[in-house]
């Protein structure tokens, strides 16, 4: 079995002043509650058996010491121990201790057969639960190590398994109250188990949530919401692979705001940025499903229209100048009007590549802003 070195209890060897039932390890303090209520209970048990047996004044103090004192002495050996590992260690060497002395006690008093038997049963689970299916073999060897050493101890071993009405009662309801006590570990700890589980499971939705929300706003521009240049570079040389596998064209339009930086001089930054939100708004309305929208910086717009040629994308971009043109932004009581240039630029007619696609789309805007402004150019006619 691998080393249990899970700590005790979160934040228990970082503190000193926790509690001391915190420290223990929760093996340790199960196995001591279990052991000293199931311990408790054989004391009557054996009362009774050791009576009717007429066992001696020796027996029956070592009778009460196995079952009133052994489990508080293992107890105070266990969780002194220094480390997590080590108590869990000790643990185990108590439980074999224990076997030992449980296989003792049956072979000195002739096998009795039901207190033999809740003793046997009891070890059986033990060590299961703590040490898998080889925890039997060990028990199996433990117990044989007792019976040799009874017999040593009480030679001749005797056989005398039958127990009176009373004693096999009394083990019936011990029995039970072992498996109860025992099953009630085994839910809580489930239960643990699960809610663990399910908090875990809420965690990560959140972390997955949160990186797609990173992802997402590493791609946008702050201000606008629109796709970055970063988010451009990464998509465009797909979509323009996407249509030379099609055969569909795709058209860039550079846009740009005409004499934008007299509209910071005049009214301030602020109102800059208002106008800048006003654009984004204009061509998020504006774009179909598959066209994309970003910002490029500054005043600087492009818009990917996919599987549009020239010409209709030429209609759309006039549309938008139109629209932009027509448009008021309210800021802080002034009223801001502006218009804008477009460059065009087609694929395949005005390059196939990324690069030569956004040289073109620039040159053709050049020339928008040469021509006088608010208008469009495309880049086969400036070339
Ligand atoms: P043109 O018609 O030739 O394009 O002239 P312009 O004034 O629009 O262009 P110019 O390049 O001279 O000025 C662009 C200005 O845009 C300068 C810069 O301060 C401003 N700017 C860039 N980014 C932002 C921003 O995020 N917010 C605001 N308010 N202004 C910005
Ligand atoms: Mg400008
Ligand atoms: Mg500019």
């Amino acid at each position: 079995m691998p080393p249990d070195t899970t700590p005790l209890n979160p934040g228990a060897e970082r503190s000193t002043a926790a509690p001391a039932a915190e420290r223990v390890h929760w093996m340790v303090r199960m196995n001591w509650r279990n052991r000293s209520i199931f311990c408790a209970v054989l004391v009557p048990v054996f009362a009774v058996h050791l009576r009717e047996v007429q066992a001696d004044t020796a027996t029956w103090v070592l009778m009460l010491v196995q079952f009133l004192l052994f489990p508080q002495l293992v107890y105070g050996y266990a969780s002194r121990q220094r480390d997590s590992a080590r108590q869990r260690r000790a643990e185990l060497g108590v439980m074999h201790l224990e076997a030992l002395l449980f296989a003792l006690w049956s072979a000195v008093l002739g096998f009795p057969l039901w207190p033999s038997f809740i003793l046997f049963a009891a070890m059986c689970l033990n060590f299961v639960v703590f040490m898998g299916w080889q925890g039997l073999w060990r028990l199996a060897l433990v117990l044989a190590a007792g019976v040799l050493l009874g017999a040593v101890l009480a030679h001749p071993l005797r056989w005398r398994p039958d127990t009176s009405l009373l004693v096999t009662g009394m083990c019936m309801a011990v029995f039970t109250t072992f498996l109860i006590s025992f099953a009630r570990d085994g839910y809580l700890r489930a239960l643990g188990l699960h809610q663990s589980r399910s908090q875990a499971r809420r965690q990560l939705e959140e972390i997955s949530l949160l990186q797609a929300r990173l992802r997402e706003a590493a791609l946008r521009d702050p201000l606008t919401g629109l796709y970055n240049r970063r988010h451009l570079s990464d998509t465009l040389p797909g979509a323009l692979a996407r249509c030379a596998r099609q055969g569909t064209p795709l058209t860039l339009v550079m846009i740009d705001i005409d004499h934008f930086k007299q509209i910071n001089d005049r009214h301030g930054h602020a109102a800059g940025d208002a106008m800048l939100q006003a654009l984004a708004r204009l061509l998020q309305t504006q774009v179909r499903e598959g066209d994309m929208a970003c910002r490029m910086g500054g005043e600087e717009f492009l818009l990917v229209l996919e599987n549009a040629a020239l010409q209709p994308a030429w209609e759309r971009s006039q549309a938008l100048c139109r629209a932009f043109e027509a448009l008021t932004v309210v800021h802080e009581g002034a009223r801001l009007q502006a218009t804008m240039s477009c460059g065009l630029a087609s694929c395949p007619g005005d390059g196939t590549d990324a690069d030569t696609l956004l040289r073109g789309a620039d040159r053709a805007l050049y020339a928008a802003k040469e021509g006088g402004r608010n208008q469009l150019r495309a880049a086969g006619v400036v070339a």
